[in-house]
């Protein structure tokens, strides 16, 4: 603990405590509690409709203030995205800002969650979804996996892998607050929407919009950043050798990027070490259409630069670097973002008794919020094609640990993972038996094979076909 248990630890943990009622009375409206309160502070409408009310008692006053926390923290759970209004409600997956063309959107009658979906179907409406929303936006949506069923949407905290608040989630989080203001994940909300707005609509490479992004997100993997995250690698800035003072120095506050953004078309003088969503944010209010555009490019061109330095130790001076600015066409790919598509492959295989294959199946990249939910996700599919094939009696083979643990919690949570998992054992009781095996990866390794080579075989189920036996000699 920095600095000891002062009062600060204490005011958290405290909150972190009261946390926990005001929880218990949200995922339990029939509480005894939750209904005495009810009946006071909010009559008509739920806890969160609530309002502190001119003379509180003391029990409420103190639920009261760790409402913020909720509030700035927890996040809604698709289920059928009737009650989640686009705009005013906090559902989004972590990391992606509300950036979306407003006007289209009422135009084509988008207000709740639910009208992103397409109609009478539990799927995302993709086309509308990426006509309406800014590129990163959409794809972090039609990550989001819906249940099968329409569900309930519910508040969920994000903190926790089964979406419920714990003390302990709570004091860390709610730590972090106190002591530095913030919390990872209300990053994406300390940038100005305007800055998005105008990013999105620049005139400028995708690559040039995606490294701004990740810049104002702090997801760039500077050295800095790479530290602070625990990687063993040293924070010096690799051009200059000092220790940056901001995750903004190595593009654009480092005295030897700073002479070529002087040398550069656009003249500018960069003085103070700032954030780089605030710098950022400061140069977007000023420039005209033109200059954020070269401005974007100059970046990636910096950027690239960098990294030519990092990894192949490719010193630039000031020449070369301009040279490609005029050329303006980067080509080097140092610069690959860690799959921003999160995308995974599924792979089935059923065999008998006697370990005859049955049938084998691929899902080439489907994109997934999380690895576990990733394999939720999988876990399901082979469920739903189990069914579909006929079987009856099914004992099921996985080699996630976590996934396994979570299929044998009692208590539910209220986390997408949950969401899936709920339907998965509603899959199960359609079989006459159903079993769930944890199995080492090394036992798994046809199926791993399987979605390796997903992207060859395409979206289908085959049945003792040439697939079979290229993995099954
Ligand atoms: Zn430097």
């Amino acid at each position: 603990m920095d600095g000891g248990q002062g009062f600060r630890d204490f005011k958290a943990f405290n909150m972190t405590l009261v946390g926990k009622n005001w929880w218990r009375m949200h995922r339990n409206p029939d509480l005894l509690l939750s209904r005495v309160y009810q009946s006071v502070y909010f009559p008509r409408g739920d806890l969160w409709n609530a309002r502190k009310g001119g003379r509180p008692n003391y029990a409420w006053s103190s639920l009261w203030k760790t409402r913020w926390l909720f509030d700035e923290e927890s996040v809604w759970r698709v289920g059928n995205g009737k009650t989640i209004r686009v705009s005013d409600n906090r559902w989004l997956p972590q990391g992606s800002p509300l950036v979306y063309r407003e006007e289209e959107a009422s135009t084509l009658g988008v207000v709740h969650v639910s009208n992103l979906m397409l109609p009478g179907r539990m799927c995302w409406n993709a086309d509308l979804i990426r006509h309406i929303f800014w590129p990163p936006t959409a794809e972090g949506i039609l990550k989001i996996p819906l249940p099968m069923v329409p569900r309930d949407d519910v508040m969920a905290w994000p903190h926790t892998i089964n979406g419920e608040y714990t003390s302990k989630s709570g004091y860390v989080v709610a730590r972090n607050k106190v002591l530095h203001g913030t919390s990872s994940s209300s990053l994406a909300l300390q940038v100005p929407p305007v800055v998005w707005k105008v990013l999105w609509s620049t005139h400028t490479l995708p690559r040039c919009r995606e490294l701004i992004w990740r810049g104002c997100l702090k997801i760039l993997p500077t050295r800095g950043a790479l530290c602070s995250r625990g990687l063993d690698v040293d924070d010096l800035c690799p051009w200059c050798a000092v220790q940056p003072k901001t995750a903004a120095h190595e593009i654009f506050f480092c005295p030897v990027v700073k002479r070529w953004w002087f040398a550069s078309s656009l003249g500018l003088r960069l003085d103070d070490e700032m954030e780089f969503h605030e710098f950022v944010a400061e140069f977007f209010s000023r420039a005209d259409e033109g200059c954020i555009s070269r401005f974007c490019e100059l970046c990636y061109i910096f950027w690239e630069a960098r990294n030519r330095l990092v990894f192949d130790g490719v010193v630039h001076d000031g020449v070369v670097v301009f040279a490609s600015c005029l050329a303006c066409q980067p080509t080097s790919k140092c610069f690959s973002c860690p799959s921003s598509s999160g995308a995974a492959s599924f792979g089935f295989i059923a065999r008998n008794e006697n370990g005859e294959v049955l049938a084998a199946a691929t899902k080439p990249a489907m994109a997934c919020l999380s690895p576990l939910l990733a394999e939720a996700e999988a876990f399901r599919w082979n469920m739903g094609l189990a069914l579909e094939l006929g079987f009856r009696v099914v004992m099921m083979e996985r080699d996630c640990k976590a996934l396994h643990d979570a299929w044998f919690k009692k208590d539910k949570g209220c986390s997408y993972l949950f969401s899936v998992i709920s339907d998965c054992n509603d899959l199960a009781s359609s079989f006459a038996s159903f079993g769930f095996y944890f199995v080492r990866r090394t036992g798994n390794k046809v199926v791993d094979l399987l979605a390796k080579h997903a992207g060859d075989f395409g979206d289908s189920v085959r049945r003792r076909s040439p697939l079979l036996h290229a993995v099954c000699p």
